[in-house]
């Protein structure tokens, strides 16, 4: 199928309703990997610190030494809760890679945290995965037919066996065989022994950066984590690249077969952090073009803009800007709700939006505010932040959201409910502006989002449009999708 067809197939597949769970696969995570310093397990460490963002259930690493042993550590929780320092100093070694892995729901359990690590018939294994893949279903089956025995549900784990079983006896050909089979996203970074292999899937919905600080070469899902070790980014890791990292040397193994890249838009419009530069583009220069491009095509007759802090405090400022409006610090966010949250005794609504977000009184009474927020996934925040809003004296709100609406699920990465679950699935904009209860509504257009970010593209805008450019494989054939997949 060319790459058209399989766009227009899937989107036709979502749309019949197969009788699976349409749901997206909770896979955000954040990879990091690092060669050839000494202090290898405490800067992962940090690597991940810095991509908290993009995993809050679970995190690991998987360091060897300088004898080639490997040993790990994985935990529940931030990274800071999971890995302690006496735990990093029991990862001795010049090479670690490791994960971070975001879930809210489902399969919140250590066996999926990753890296996940192995031994085989050539040494240590172990992997550290951020995407989803879409055939996973398919070749987990296969496999447990051939008789191998799975450890976790997820999906990353067939990885770990297709270069396990595979019949060719160079390292190197066992991770480009394993890596051609896998559909979908995937940013990786396998260790084999003490070598590093990074690689990205030939579409690259997902970020992957290579830097270097002296003659260590790191590799992280976004330049924020290179930033935080002061480690001078190097460049993207390219889409359908697989490196070969050792000692120092970064060697280019033979493509992944190539296709139409499609980079996920989603992670410049809410899912990456807005001091990383992602695909060549800064994050936060993307948010703010967003913002001021929403400006143009909805503007409003207000007193001031606000943003909902904090994803979408770059798309409000461009949205000042272009406007003429002033900005304000209408909302404050309490920044240190953990894992650990308090089970609430308030079951209301909306007591999880009051415990995230509390509003500036002074600043919202008697005045016509536009609030702007980069995406409108479920409803249920917005919602919850309106109501709060119109109760400390807003006049008027008028919402203005930073990315089109969002209807179909995310099969490659970005965890989204199911197409039912998704606000704008069914509704018209004008029955969503009722059901949020604002006195006006806008979206930035598809057009004005692309056109904005145009020179990084092209991108995967699936969970607008519905066009799905890598096939959906387990989706057609009918096999059930769990959280964690597999
Ligand atoms: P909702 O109440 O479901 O409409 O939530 C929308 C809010 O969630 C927006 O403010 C976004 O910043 C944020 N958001 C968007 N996508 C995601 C995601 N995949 N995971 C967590 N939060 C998200």
């Amino acid at each position: 199928m060319g790459s058209e067809d399989v766009r227009r197939h899937g989107r036709k597949l979502v749309s019949r309703r197969l009788p699976v769970a349409e749901k997206s696969l909770r896979e955000e995570c954040g990879v990091f990997a690092v060669s050839g310093d000494e202090a290898a397990a405490e800067l992962a460490f940090l690597g991940l610190y810095a991509l908290q963002h993009r995993g809050q259930e679970s995190a690991g690493i998987v360091s060897v030494d300088n004898g080639g042993n490997a040993r790990i550590h994985k935990g529940m929780g931030l990274v800071a809760e999971a890995i302690q320092a006496e735990h990093i100093a029991g990862l001795p070694g010049h090479v670690a890679i490791g994960h971070a892995r975001y879930s809210t729901a489902g399969e919140s359990e250590l066996a999926n945290a990753q890296p996940a690590l192995v031994r085989y018939r050539d040494g240590t294994l172990a992997l550290a995965h951020n995407g989803n893949l879409t055939n996973a279903v398919e070749l987990r089956n296969r496999l447990v037919a051939e008789g191998a025995i799975f450890q976790s549900t997820m999906d990353s784990e067939v990885i770990v066996h297709l270069i396990a079983r595979s019949q060719l006896s160079e390292p190197d050909e066992q991770v480009s065989e394993a890596l051609n089979q896998v559909e979908g996203a995937f940013s990786l970074a396998i260790l084999l022994n003490d070598t590093i292999y990074a690689a990205r899937d030939p579409r690259g919905f997902r970020p992957l950066v290579l830097g270097r600080r002296d003659s260590a070469i790191f590799v992280a899902s976004e330049t924020c984590a290179l930033d935080l070790i002061e480690a001078e980014y190097i460049r993207d890791i390219e889409p359908g690249e697989v490196l070969k990292i050792k000692d120092g040397k970064i060697e280019s193994l033979p493509r992944l077969t190539p296709t139409v890249p499609a980079a996920c838009v989603f992670e410049l419009i809410y899912f990456a952090r807005p001091d990383s530069n992602i695909w060549g583009c800064s994050v936060d220069a993307a948010r703010r073009a967003f913002g001021r491009q929403l400006a143009r095509e909805h503007p409003a007759d207000a007193d001031a803009v606000f943003s909902v802090p904090d994803s979408s405090n770059s798309a409000a400022l461009g949205y000042a800007e272009a406007s003429g409006l002033p900005l304000e610090l209408a909302l404050i966010r309490n920044h240190y709700i953990g894992r650990t949250f308090i089970q609430p005794l308030q079951t209301d609504r909306d007591f999880k939006v009051r415990v995230k977000y509390n509003p500036v009184r002074e600043i919202i009474d008697g005045k016509r505010l536009v609030m702007v927020d980069d995406s409108l996934v479920r409803g249920t925040t917005s919602r919850g932040l309106v109501s709060m809003i119109r109760e400390a004296g807003a006049k008027e709100i008028h919402f203005r959201i930073s990315s089109p609406p969002i209807r179909f699920p995310c099969f490659y990465g970005i965890d989204m409910p199911t197409k039912e679950e998704l606000l704008a699935s069914e509704r018209s904009v004008e029955e969503i502006r009722d059901y949020l209860g604002v006195d006006s509504i806008g979206y930035l257009s598809m057009e004005g989002l692309i056109d904005s970010v145009k020179e990084y593209g092209p991108f995967c805008d699936a969970c607008f449009t519905g066009n799905y450019p890598a096939p959906l494989t387990d989706l057609e054939r009918g096999h059930v999708l769990s959280s964690s997949c597999c």
